[in-house]
This record gives C-alpha cells, sequence and structure tokens, in this order.
C-alpha cells in the first residue's frame, strides 16, 4: 500500500514535471540572413552587452531547401511554418504546389491560441507572409496581403501599405488598422490590430526607423498575452539580409543591434511570464560575411601582414550561403532545439513543445 501510494505521488510528480514543461506561449525570432558570423558581430562591435549570451540552449541548422542547395527566404520561412522543405520563392506551399498547414492555423485549432507577426519589411514579404498566405511565388505581393484577409493573425505590424490598400475596406473588418503611429488606445482582446508603416519595407536603421521592432514586439507581447490561451509571435529582424545583399557591415550591424534589442525584450517578458518559449534563429546566412583580419595593402613590404587586432568584415558573395545557422532557445521546451538538424525541425520541435507533452524522464 505504500509502495503503491509513493508510485502514484511520484507519477502525479512527473506529470506536474512534464506540465510545467509546457509552454503557455512561443516567441520564434527569426534574423533574416543571420549567419553566426553576423551574431558574433554583436560581440565584437556592439557596445552594450549582446541578448543572445542569455541563451543556454543552442543549436545548429542545415538550411537548404528541396531545390537548391542554397535556400532563399520563402523556402526558409516554410520550413519554419509548415515544416516541409519546398522550392526556393514558394509562399508555404509544398512542391507539387499543394497548400501546407502553418503553425498559427495548427495552434489556433488545436489550443485556440492567437497569432501575431512583425516585420521589418512589407508585411507581406517571404519570411512573414509563409506564416498566413499560400502563394505560387513570393513575388504575389498583393495576393499574399489578400490572404490576411482569411488569416488567423491577431496583431501584425510592418510596412507593406502600397500591396494592403486595394483591400483596406475589407481589412478594416476586421482590424483596426493604423498606417501612422503604434500605438492602441483602449486595448482590447476581442480586437485585431494591423500597423502598416511604410509603403513597401521599413526604412533602414541608419535611414531612421528609430525603435520601430521594440516598440512593436512590446505592443504585439501587450496585446498577445491578453488571450488566455496562449500565444505564437513571429518576430523578423529582416534587413539583416538586406545588409547582406549590399555587402555592408554597417548596414548588418546596426540592423543586429536593433534586433538584439528586441530579443532583450522578448527574454524579459520570458523570465517574468515562466510558460514562454523563445527560439531565435535566421533562415540562412546572406552574403558569405566573414570576420577576418585587415591586410596591409599600402606598401610593398607590408603586403599580406595581418593585423589580428583590427577586424575587416568582408564579404564573399552578394546573395545567400548554405552555411548552417544558430538556433538559440530559452524557457519550456527549450532542451528540444539542442543538436545539428533541419530546418524543418524548428516546426515539429515547437508543435513537439507545446501540443505533445514531455516525456517523463
Ligand atoms: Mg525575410
Ligand atoms: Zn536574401
Amino acid at each position: 500500500m505504500k509502495l503503491r501510494l509513493t508510485i502514484v505521488f511520484a507519477s502525479i510528480h512527473i506529470f506536474l514535471l512534464a506540465q510545467n514543461n509546457t509552454p503557455k506561449n512561443v516567441i520564434l525570432m527569426i534574423g533574416d540572413g543571420m549567419g553566426l558570423s553576423q551574431v558574433s558581430m554583436a560581440y565584437y562591435f556592439q557596445k552594450d552587452n549582446t541578448n543572445f549570451s542569455r541563451f543556454n540552449d543552442i543549436g545548429l541548422i542545415i538550411t537548404s531547401s528541396a531545390s537548391h542547395k542554397i535556400t532563399d527566404s520563402a523556402a526558409g520561412a516554410t520550413a519554419f511554418a509548415a515544416g516541409e522543405k519546398t522550392y526556393n520563392g514558394a509562399i508555404c506551399l509544398d512542391t507539387d504546389s499543394n497548400h501546407l498547414t502553418s503553425i498559427v492555423d495548427i495552434l489556433y485549432k488545436k489550443k485556440k491560441m492567437s497569432s501575431g507577426l512583425v516585420a521589418t519589411s512589407s508585411i507581406t514579404h517571404a519570411t512573414p507572409a509563409c506564416f498566413y498566405a499560400h502563394q505560387l511565388n513570393r513575388k504575389m505581393e498583393k495576393e499574399i496581403a489578400k490572404d490576411m484577409l482569411k488569416a488567423n493573425i491577431s496583431y501584425f505590424a510592418g510596412g507593406g501599405k502600397k500591396f494592403f490598400r486595394p483591400i483596406f475596406e475589407q481589412l478594416s473588418k476586421k482590424y483596426i488598422i493604423d498606417t501612422s503611429q503604434l500605438i492602441i488606445n483602449d486595448m482590447n482582446q476581442n480586437k485585431n490590430y494591423a500597423f502598416l508603416l511604410a509603403e513597401n519595407g521599413m526604412p533602414k536603421m541608419t535611414e531612421g526607423r528609430g525603435d520601430f521592432l521594440p516598440k512593436a514586439t512590446k505592443l504585439g507581447l501587450e496585446r498577445l498575452s491578453m488571450d488566455t490561451d496562449g500565444f505564437f509571435f513571429m518576430i523578423e529582424g529582416s534587413q539583416i539580409d538586406w545588409g547582406g545583399h549590399a555587402n555592408d557591415a554597417d548596414y548588418i550591424l546596426n540592423e543586429l543591434i536593433d534586433f538584439d534589442k528586441s530579443i532583450g525584450l522578448v527574454l524579459d517578458f520570458a523570465e517574468k511570464n515562466g510558460e514562454t518559449l523563445v527560439i531565435v534563429t535566421a533562415d540562412h546566412e546572406t552574403g558569405g560575411l566573414a570576420l577576418t583580419a585587415q591586410e596591409s595593402r599600402l606598401m610593398k613590404f607590408l603586403k599580406g601582414k595581418r593585423d589580428y587586432n583590427i577586424i575587416k568584415p568582408s564579404f564573399t558573395s552578394g546573395g545567400h550561403s548554405t552555411s548552417l545557422v544558430p538556433v538559440f532557445a530559452y524557457g519550456p521546451g527549450s532542451e528540444n532545439f539542442r543538436g545539428v538538424y533541419n530546418n524543418t525541425e524548428i516546426f515539429k520541435n515547437i508543435l513537439k513543445s507545446v501540443i505533445k507533452k514531455a516525456p517523463p524522464q
């Protein structure tokens, strides 16, 4: 009898532990084009302490798509949003152009979780699009915008006014739309909010974007955490990629610092909340960025001399690379994100963490 009771109590204990290990909220942060060199810039060029050091569960992902060894952001985001490798350019479709069910819809259906999206690109750009739209090609941004009318998105903020303009009237039936500022008066959990703050992409940090990303992150957390069923929130630092394409280290650094700041806000929220799983990763690396020593090219006798104390960022490409990219995880379920695996596992591991209870140890 005593033994049986002990077993019962032990099982209850294990059950409760497993319960505590099930996150109520999931925040997925994507640094577009953010490889390990980009992350490293936060350690060598950023004045403030970087928030990347606050993670303990780290992994690496293989980012190739179904069609190419080097992925684009559409196939990369489809892997995160729907757990399948697809062709470059696809917006949440499989290789036969069938609709894939996105994690936003799965979490809504299974757990009534609401969702939010923030990007520093247009909200119709490839990365955010894969979480609510289904289109043959990422360039179909007007069609992508239309898909928002049927989506389970309670809050979104970014650029893309011009793609939504033709459907403003329909959109305003579902959303309180603001095209000028990031403010919610009388925030209501039964209302959806849309912030479209630029015609296309948001301005660069170096051209006056200011605190849009951290502010939109904070406002999204406020709105989404009103939902007692939990939430899924995708936040993208879209322009780290654009800095890579431009082979502009200063552009990357400023975008990275902004993204890092938003990571800090998210981790502060998650620490306080205790039921939030945070994943920070990238869809691929951009630019083939290397942080190598400055080489003298001035005088003949100094040629090729390297100063190992001066880092000179350099690029090997104007496009994407296929280097593995890092995954940082925090909170209940974060242990599922350790190791080296395919980008499609991000989707699977989120669902494993949220829907299935962790197996007893
Ligand atoms: Mg992107
Ligand atoms: Zn790119």
